[in-house]
């Protein structure tokens, strides 16, 4: 049950007095429904009035309070304005309305009153004026002038002076909230109260208030990264108090495997392969991520981790988002599995009858142990005898829904997400801070790096060139076509017309892929590249994940400015993948802005996907790293992940803290953490609290 306390903010925001139906919905549209949304609607800038000069020393585009004597009406007509004259001794000016009813002008500035006004000059034929004041009062009123006032985001139809009324309402109806934070990390970082901090962010007095990293904004940004931290971690003390099933491996067939590799395992992979092991052993269920780039190795370490399952007569299954990928699993694993005698099933839209049949009983009777598929094998006549491991790759690309239904077909399955998206450490705790995560940091020995250079497009002459040499000596080269618009068509037409411009290089033996091709069609081309029919693939950025070609060695990308940077990194992880030494050109249209400069730098410099992730965190901001598709990211309404990253950390530790030393949240800081996560919506976490 939400604390009492909290039900005035929890109410619409209509519940203010001043606020209807009518303005309540577009209130509602710029902030939010409930009054808690108004306190989350935080200025963005302010209007400074203590401005006082005379008349005579007015300056153009200034905000100005000034005390004036009503001189003249001129009612307009046609398109002239009503204009009423003022003077104060120093000069003349005008107040200027458009559209505006003489009787009521005549009300507010009574020929010979005195009144204060305030807004911004203009000049119009060497007169000062202020079209339309914001204010214009009676002296003895003047105090209903803020001397600063918070400027907020709208919407179309809303005045700033009904927001910041509204906002200060809900501000007086804040009650006065029981202290959450850590009593020394409060002390250590000289944060305000919960009320004096919304105060203080609702007030800001100069630019400099505004800014993220004043103490009662970084307070309030706590307050919500802390109040998400602990909704995980209580997800994840839950999910670790359900049972799961202790799987020993006995080694029996991953020793066969591992002896039939051809290689070592790096150091990364056996770290990751015991932290898996180690999961897997315990009686309770896994939800490992395994992150790591595009050939880092991670297809291996899943297959080891499978082999745990086998070893207990159990079965394993990977499911991967397309049906390139899954099929190319499903090469790679028979393969590496067959050294072991095991037979690993493939299952995907395309198995039809017969053959479907087949991998469907063998599934339910056991006989294969392993299973590769796509969304095939969440569909309901898929049954096993006894699922114990679910790997999900490329997890990203999944609904948490989809995740969970293929560990539904099991008895308290164990689950690996795989993922070659490098996620910054400071959003992984935020999107998946209920995981357990292990990182390939290393890549497999014997890997050149990729050469890669920055090239302007006018030299494209060049680089059409030197790719035509290279395409003499039997070079695979992909060329990959720049995102034009938030088009698809237009970025298909930018591809087929330079699929025609460099056709002539190779004859019959430049390809094309696109996002709009079926993608049985797609894994045609993708095959002849991979093989022999195809030397040069020009493609949009819609190259699968993880298609692995490892004779390319080329990579041409144009408009390079245009990517950003982790969706570089990732379309270069497909190159140096193989024996030859491999070159990455990025051709940029110059002159370049100072982020793109310093992205191509960063990209040219490193081929570290984390300290790359961990950039474009930097240049970009959190919403874009991780695309507003991306499920999982909550909306922070306080917390910019990318100026408050630091405080994320702090956040983790101190949730993962607070639930080992109080499970129940039944101290008085417990208490007041409810509140928190009531505050912030996060209640649903709640449940999850271990009782008593
Ligand atoms: P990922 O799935 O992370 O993109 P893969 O598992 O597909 O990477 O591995 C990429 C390539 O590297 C594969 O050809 C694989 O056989 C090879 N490989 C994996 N681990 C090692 C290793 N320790 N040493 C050498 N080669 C490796
Ligand atoms: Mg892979």
């Amino acid at each position: 049950m939400r604390p009492t306390l909290l039900d005035r903010l929890f109410a619409p925001v209509t519940a203010l007095s001043g606020i209807g139906p009518q303005l309540g919905r577009l209130i509602e549209r710029a902030a939010g429904p409930l009054v808690v949304d108004l306190l989350w609607h935080l200025p963005t800038g302010l209007i400074d009035r203590r401005a006082a000069p005379a008349i005579a020393a007015l300056k153009h585009d200034q905000i100005v309070t000034i005390k004036v004597e009503v001189v003249r009406h001129d009612p307009g007509f046609g398109r002239r304005p009503y204009r009423v004259t003022c003077g104060d001794g120093s000069g003349y000016m005008s107040l200027v309305y458009f559209n505006v009813k003489g009787d009521h002008l005549m009300r507010l500035l009574p020929v010979g009153a005195e009144r204060v006004v305030s807004g911004r000059v203009e000049f119009y034929g060497g007169v000062p004026q202020i079209a339309h004041p914001d204010y214009v009062v009676a002296p003895d009123e003047a105090a209903r002038i803020k001397p600063i006032e918070p400027v907020y985001p709208l919407t179309a139809g809303l005045t700033p002076r009904v927001v910041q009324r509204a906002v200060a309402t809900a501000l007086e109806r804040a009650p006065a909230m029981p202290e959450w934070l850590d009593p020394a990390l409060r002390a250590r970082r000289q944060w305000p109260g919960w009320n004096d901090a919304l105060a203080a962010v609702h007030a800001p007095r100069s630019q400099d208030d505004l800014s993220p990293a004043t103490p009662a904004r970084q307070r309030l940004a706590y307050d919500e990264i802390l109040a998400s931290q602990l909704a995980v971690a209580l997800v994840r003390a839950r999910r670790r108090r359900r049972p799961g099933r202790a799987l020993a491996g006995s080694g029996v067939l991953a020793g066969k495997v591992e002896a039939g590799l051809g290689f070592t395992l790096t150091n990364s992979q056996r770290l990751a392969l015991a932290e898996i092991a180690g999961d897997m052993k315990e009686p309770q269920q896994m939800m490992r991520l395994l992150q790591g780039d595009v050939g880092s190795g991670k297809t291996v370490v899943a297959l080891l981790a499978m082999l745990i399952a086998v070893e207990n007569g159990a079965q394993a299954a990977l499911m991967a988002p397309t049906e390139i990928l899954a099929r190319q699993h499903h090469a790679t694993l028979q393969r590496l599995a067959a050294p072991a005698g095991i037979a690993v099933g493939l299952l995907t839209g395309r198995e039809k009858g017969k053959a479907r049949e087949a991998i469907l009983a063998g599934l339910a009777s056991g006989q294969i142990a392993i299973v590769v598929g796509t969304h095939a094998l969440i569909q309901g006549e898929v049954a096993f005898r006894d699922l114990a491991l679910a790997v999900i790759d490329e997890q990203h690309r999944f609904g948490v829904d989809q995740r969970l239904a293929l560990a539904d077909k099991g008895r308290a399955v164990d689950t690996l997400l795989m993922s070659a998206t490098p996620i910054p450490r400071t959003l992984m705790m935020t999107v998946y801070g209920d995981l357990d995560v292990s990182r390939l940091t290393e890549k497999p020995p014997g890997r050149q790096k990729v050469d890669t250079r920055t090239v302007p497009l006018d030299r494209l002459d060049e680089v059409v060139g030197a790719v035509s040499r290279a395409l003499g000596r039997g070079a695979k080269i992909y060329w990959v076509c720049p995102m034009v618009e938030e088009s698809e068509t237009a970025d298909l037409a930018a591809a087929q017309e330079r699929y025609r411009a460099l056709a002539h290089l190779a004859p019959g033996r430049v390809g094309l892929v696109h996002g709009s091709m079926k993608s049985a069609d797609k894994e045609r081309v993708m095959a002849q590249f991979a093989g022999d029919g195809i030397d040069l693939l020009v493609a949009t950025t819609v190259i699968e994940v993880g298609v692995d070609v490892p004779q390319a060695t080329i990579m041409v990308i144009e408009r390079a400015e245009r990517f950003g940077l982790s969706q570089l990194h990732q379309l270069r992880g497909r190159i140096g993948r193989g024996e030859g030494r491999s070159t990455c050109l990025l051709l940029y249209q110059p002159p370049l802005g100072e982020i793109a400069r310093q992205r191509l730098a960063i990209l040219r410099e490193s081929e570290d996907g984390f300290r790359i992730a961990e950039e474009d965190l930097r240049l970009r901001g959190a919403g874009e790293v991780l695309g507003t598709r991306q499920s999982g990211l909550p909306s922070l309404r306080l917390a910019d992940l990318a100026q408050h990253a630091e405080l994320v950390a702090v956040a983790h530790d101190d949730a993962r803290l607070v639930l080992e030393r109080d499970p129940g949240l039944d101290s008085a800081r417990g208490e007041a953490l409810r509140t928190l996560l009531y505050l912030f919506r996060r209640d649903a976490a709640i449940q999850y609290l271990r009782a008593g």
